[in-house]
């Protein structure tokens, strides 16, 4: 089949397409998917990088967000059915798993990240991660929406507990979650303030819905939050960025807030200012991926276009690496494909 993967972990360049890869043989409970589009997401290119603590199984075909059309099927899917792939993978057996939490499953993983994914022509995966997509929307609409709206729920729905009214600072507002991020709190009904780097991109943010839009590169964002709130602070943050951005997403928060985080993008182990967490009697809450519920959940969302993936660029699968440049120069908004 042809797939685009990489024998070695490094730069976008090691990135192959190849047209000679095995087609994956799935086991009793899994199927086998014909990919029509592959979305990205930040985690493939820590993945293309190397991840510590995840084996080097080399060569690997990353990619965890895949639509396409079931080719071989399994537990009451035929073939030729058009589907979605919710990408969180879990035993299904342990207690996590069976009170539905399956983002604390000890065998927790991802599709793309753990095992191939969907830079290829095939795909494999259980049965019970597939979703039908309706209708009116197309291959592109559809891998857009799965890890990043999942992300998105579980951290601002579930663990930080978001409600109307409440006003909410988005950091990285123009990426894959915080597009989503952005959609889903506004569906809440929250006040939200997205961050970006470029008035383009501010602009855009302001036409999906964001009551203000701030330019990290020209303003100090925890002092902007202050002042909007006249200076109460906000009730939530979101933070995938980390050591550049911990001690003012702490300090933008306003009293009983809570920051939930999801990624650390700029590295790992900023500084925390205890006096400020107990004295604010703040939370830090962490947050992964979602579990099936939430997934289904939100997917209903886009499925009735409550929630619409903003889709920045397509390219051909054989322009992955191309793809994966952009992405690390930040030049998008939103969802970056393959089309495959
Ligand atoms: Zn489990």
């Amino acid at each position: 089949m042809r797939s685009v993967r990489f024998h070695e972990h490094g730069g976008p360049e090691v990135l192959r397409y190849e047209e000679d890869v095995p087609v994956p043989e799935p086991g009793p409970d899994e199927v086998l998917v014909r990919v029509k589009a592959c979305a990205l997401n930040y985690l493939d290119i820590w993945v293309r990088r190397g991840l510590p603590g995840i084996p080097p199984k080399l060569p690997h075909i990353p990619g965890s967000d895949v639509a396409g059309v079931v080719e071989r099927g399994a537990e009451g899917f035929s073939p030729g059915e058009r589907v979605v792939v919710n990408p969180s993978l879990s035993c299904g057996r342990c207690a996590s798993c069976r009170r539905g939490e399956d983002p604390l499953c000890e065998e927790f993983h991802i599709l793309g990240e753990h095992v191939d994914g969907g830079y290829a022509e095939f795909v494999k995966v259980p049965a019970r991660n597939l979703m039908r997509i309706p209708e009116g929307f197309s291959w592109e609409e559809a891998a857009a929406a799965p890890l990043v709206y999942q992300t998105a729920w579980r951290a601002l729905i579930t663990r930080a507990g978001l409600r109307p009214g409440e006003t909410v600072l988005i950091l990285g507002a123009s990426g894959g979650v915080g597009t989503a991020c952005l959609q889903i709190a506004k569906l809440v009904g929250a006040r939200v303030f997205a961050v970006a780097g470029t008035e383009e991109k501010l602009q855009k943010l302001k036409e999906l819905g964001a009551d203000e839009v701030l330019n990290h590169r020209t303003v100090d964002f925890g002092r902007e939050a202050w002042r909007l709130t006249k200076k109460r602070g906000v009730d939530v943050v979101v933070d995938s960025i980390g050591e550049a951005t911990w001690e003012r997403s702490l300090r933008a928060l306003a009293k009983d807030g809570r920051l939930v985080t999801y990624g650390a993008t700029s590295g790992p182990t900023p500084l925390t200012d205890v006096r400020l967490v107990f004295w604010r009697q703040l939370r830090i809450i962490g947050t992964t991926m979602g579990n099936h519920h939430e997934f289904t959940q939100v997917m209903e969302l886009v499925w009735e276009r409550k929630l619409r993936p903003v889709i920045d660029r397509v390219f051909p699968l054989e322009e992955a690496a191309k793809a994966h440049r952009r992405m690390e120069a930040r030049e998008h908004l939103g969802k970056i494909l393959l089309a495959v």
